[in-house]
C-alpha cells in the first residue's frame, strides 16, 4: 500500500522534500465487526488548508488537526468502497470525503462520506466543482454575498478550484466581475474561458490599491477573499457603500510565521459593509441543493471547469506544495488510479 508519508511538522514554505513516499503492509480487510469501510483511493484532492495540518496547532488555531508526523497524511478525495461494514455503503459503491494519502485506505467512520450518485460527469470533479471547494464557492457567493445583479465583484486567486467557480456564478447572477491570478496564462483563462469581465496578473502591480481603482472605478460591491494580506487591505480602500466580503481563505499568510497586519478596517465602519469568515463544513447541508443547481450546468457547458491533472500518488507531494507558488493551473488533482 503506497503512501504519502509526512516526515516531520513543517515551518515556513513546505517542501516537497517535507514529504515521502513509502510503502506499508495493510491487509485488505475490514476488522471483525468494524462499521467502517475498506477503500480504494482514486483522486486525491490537493487543498490549501492542507498546510495548516502541516503544522502542529492545537485545535483552537484551525478548525482541523495537525497531521501526525511519520503518518500517511489525508484529504478530500474520491474512494471505490472494496469492503463495508456499514449498512448504507456496499461493495462498488463510490464515495468522496475524507481519506488518506494512499493507495487503499480502511475508513473507521463514514459520516463524513458523500456516496456518488451521478456518474456521467467525471469522477474526478468529487475532488473540486462537485465536492468541497464547489460548495465553497456555492456558500460563500450565494450565502454570505447575497449577490444582485449590476454589483461589481472582485475574487482573488480566480482561477483556482473555488475562484474559477465564484467568477461564473457571479456572471449567471449578471454581476460584474473581474479576476485576479499569478500568471498571463491564468489571466487569459479568467477572460477566454471562465468568462470573467476583466482580469489581472497581480503579480505585475506594485501598488495594488492603483489596480483595483482601474479595475473598478466604482468601487467593489462583492469581494471574495481566497488571499488576504496586502490584498484584503487594498480591497478595504476600494469598498462601495453596503460591500460584502466573504473570507473564505487566506493562502498568501499559510506559510508566514507571523500572519500580515490588516490596517483598513475602518472602511467596514465607513462603508457600512459587512465582513464575514465561513468554513464550509457548515453548510453541507445544502449539498443536494447544490447538486441540483451545479448539474443542469455542468451537463449544458454552462459552467466551465479546469483540472490541473497529477499522475500517480509519487506526484502527490510536489502537487500539494505547487499550491503555494501558483504551480497549479486550475484544480489540483492527483490520480491514484482511475478505476
Ligand atoms: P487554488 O486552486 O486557488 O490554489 C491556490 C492558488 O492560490 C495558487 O494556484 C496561487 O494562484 C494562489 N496563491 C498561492 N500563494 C499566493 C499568495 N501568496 N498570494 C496570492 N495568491 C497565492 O486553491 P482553492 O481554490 O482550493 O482555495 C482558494 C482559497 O479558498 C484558499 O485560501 C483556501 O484556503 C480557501 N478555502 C476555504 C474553504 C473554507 O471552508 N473557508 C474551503 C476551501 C478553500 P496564483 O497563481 O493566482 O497566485
Amino acid at each position: 500500500n503506497k503512501q504519502v508519508i509526512l516526515k516531520d511538522y513543517v515551518r515556513g514554505f513546505p517542501k516537497e522534500s517535507d514529504m515521502i513516499v513509502t510503502s506499508s503492509n495493510l491487509k485488505l480487510k475490514l476488522p471483525e465487526g468494524s462499521k467502517g469501510v475498506l477503500v480504494k483511493n482514486l483522486y486525491l484532492s490537493c487543498d490549501p488548508y492542507m498546510r495548516t495540518r502541516m503544522s502542529y496547532h492545537d485545535t483552537s488555531a484551525s478548525y482541523v488537526d495537525s497531521f501526525k508526523p511519520a503518518s500517511p497524511i489525508s484529504g478530500h478525495g474520491v474512494s471505490k468502497v472494496l469492503e463495508s461494514g456499514d449498512p448504507n455503503l456496499k461493495e462498488g459503491d463510490l464515495v468522496w470525503g475524507m481519506t488518506g494519502w494512499e493507495e487503499y485506505s480502511i475508513l473507521n467512520a463514514t459520516q463524513g462520506l458523500f456516496k456518488i450518485h451521478h456518474t456521467d460527469v467525471p469522477l474526478s470533479y468529487y475532488t473540486g466543482i462537485l465536492g468541497m471547494p464547489g460548495m465553497t464557492a456555492y456558500a460563500g457567493f450565494y450565502e454570505l454575498a447575497s449577490p444582485k445583479k449590476g454589483e461589481y465583484v472582485y475574487v482573488s486567486a480566480a482561477s483556482g478550484a473555488v475562484g474559477q467557480l465564484v467568477g461564473q456564478f457571479a456572471k449567471l447572477v449578471g454581476c460584474y466581475a473581474v479576476g485576479s491570478a499569478g500568471s498571463k496564462e491564468k489571466v487569459d483563462l479568467l477572460k477566454d474561458k471562465f468568462g470573467f469581465d476583466d482580469a489581472f496578473n497581480y503579480k505585475e502591480e506594485p501598488e495594488l490599491d492603483a489596480a483595483l481603482k482601474r479595475y473598478f472605478p466604482e468601487g467593489i460591491d462583492i469581494y471574495f477573499e481566497n488571499v488576504g494580506g496586502k490584498m484584503l487591505d487594498a480591497v478595504l480602500l476600494n469598498l462601495r457603500d453596503h460591500a460584502r466580503i466573504p473570507l473564505c481563505g487566506m493562502i498568501s499568510q499559510y506559510n508566514l510565521e507571523k500572519p500580515e497586519g490588516v490596517h483598513n478596517l475602518m472602511q467596514l465602519i465607513l462603508r457600512n459593509a459587512r465582513m464575514e469568515g465561513f468554513v464550509v463544513g457548515e453548510y453541507y447541508h445544502l449539498y443536494p441543493k447544490f447538486l441540483e443547481f451545479i448539474l443542469p450546468h455542468i451537463r449544458q457547458g454552462n459552467i466551465q471547469y479546469v483540472e490541473d491533472i497529477a499522475e500517480g500518488l509519487e506526484s502527490g507531494p510536489a502537487a500539494l506544495i505547487g499550491l503555494f507558488s501558483g504551480r497549479n493551473v486550475g484544480k489540483q488533482v492527483v490520480v491514484v488510479s482511475r478505476e
